[in-house]
Order: structure tokens, then C-alpha cells, then sequence
């Protein structure tokens, strides 16, 4: 499973931007210029990535496209509250990933070369279905994480590979 992000795209009615409009509109903020650079960003292509990792890869203060570490952290806040991203723990750190457009999934995650394989299961949603009906649970979402050692880290055991190593 050396390919990821193979799930393609959900059919929306709205883009990113018309959606996180409408979000700030309803409450009562307006779209500003960083705002939107970091969407520009984000939305660049699918990863997952955390607050860290994105603010590396920001154009300095002073370039075009700057935006500041603050607002950074309060407006993946907003993409998250807005549904256009997704957040989740890994390790103790934030993990953020594109929710709207983007098909419902599940990771794998290398604890060697720390990489995120994506799947989908429908055993697993029925799976799912079954024990919430057990327990009469209406069920809002759902989040796994397989841990372990991905196909590429097993085949060369002795060396550690770095995150560098597999672009
Ligand atoms: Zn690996
Ligand atoms: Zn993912």
C-alpha cells in the first residue's frame, strides 16, 4: 500500500472559499488577506500536516502571502469549526487534513518513517452501524488509527528511514 490519497474528490455544491464565507458571515467576521492566503495554502493540495509544519512552509514577514503564527492557530480554528478541515491527535500533536470534499477514511500510521496511509472500509462502517444499533447510539463520526510498520519501513528494517527519505 505505497500509494496514498487515492480516494478522490466528493462532490460539493460549494467551494472552500464560498463555504468559509459563508461560515465567517454567519458569525460576523470578515474574510481578511492572510485568511485567505492560508486557505490558498491549504487548500494547495490534500496532506496531512500539523500548525508546525504549515508555518515552515509560509512566506516570511515582509513577503507576499505572510501570515502571522496567531493566525495561523485561530484560523485552522475557524477551517475546523467551518468543516472544511479535519483535526485529530497523533502522538500528542494536531494533525489536521481536508474534511469538506474529501471522503470519509481511515489511517494507518507508520511509527517508523511516521507516514499516514489512508483507507476506506465498509466492513468497518457496518461494523460501525452494528454496535451503534446495539446500544441505541446515534452515531455523529468515528476515528481509527492503525499503528505499525508500513511495507516500505519492514523491507529495510535495519536502516531508519526519515520522513525526507521517502519524497
Ligand atoms: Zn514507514
Ligand atoms: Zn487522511
Amino acid at each position: 500500500m505505497e500509494q496514498n490519497f487515492t480516494l478522490g474528490d466528493v462532490q460539493v455544491s460549494m467551494t472552500p472559499e464560498e463555504r468559509f464565507d459563508e461560515y465567517l458571515q454567519s458569525k460576523g467576521m470578515r474574510n481578511t488577506q492572510q485568511r485567505r492566503n492560508l486557505m490558498d495554502i491549504v487548500y494547495s493540495r490534500h496532506e496531512h500536516f500539523d500548525a508546525d509544519t504549515l508555518i515552515e512552509q509560509l512566506p516570511r514577514k515582509g513577503d507576499s502571502g505572510y501570515v502571522s503564527r496567531p493566525t495561523v492557530y485561530r484560523t485552522l480554528a475557524e477551517f475546523v469549526d467551518a468543516g472544511l478541515l479535519r483535526k485529530f491527535e497523533l502522538d500528542g500533536r494536531a494533525v489536521y487534513e481536508h474534511d469538506y470534499g474529501y471522503p470519509q477514511h481511515d489511517h494507518l500510521h507508520c511509527t517508523v518513517c511516521d507516514e499516514l496511509f489512508e483507507f476506506q472500509s465498509d466492513e468497518l462502517l457496518e461494523l460501525r452501524r452494528n454496535v451503534a444499533q446495539k446500544h441505541r447510539f446515534r452515531v455523529t463520526s468515528h476515528r481509527l488509527i492503525i499503528s505499525g510498520v508500513c511495507e516500505r519501513c519492514s523491507r529495510t528494517p535495519r536502516r531508519k528511514r526519515r520522513k525526507q527519505d521517502l519524497i
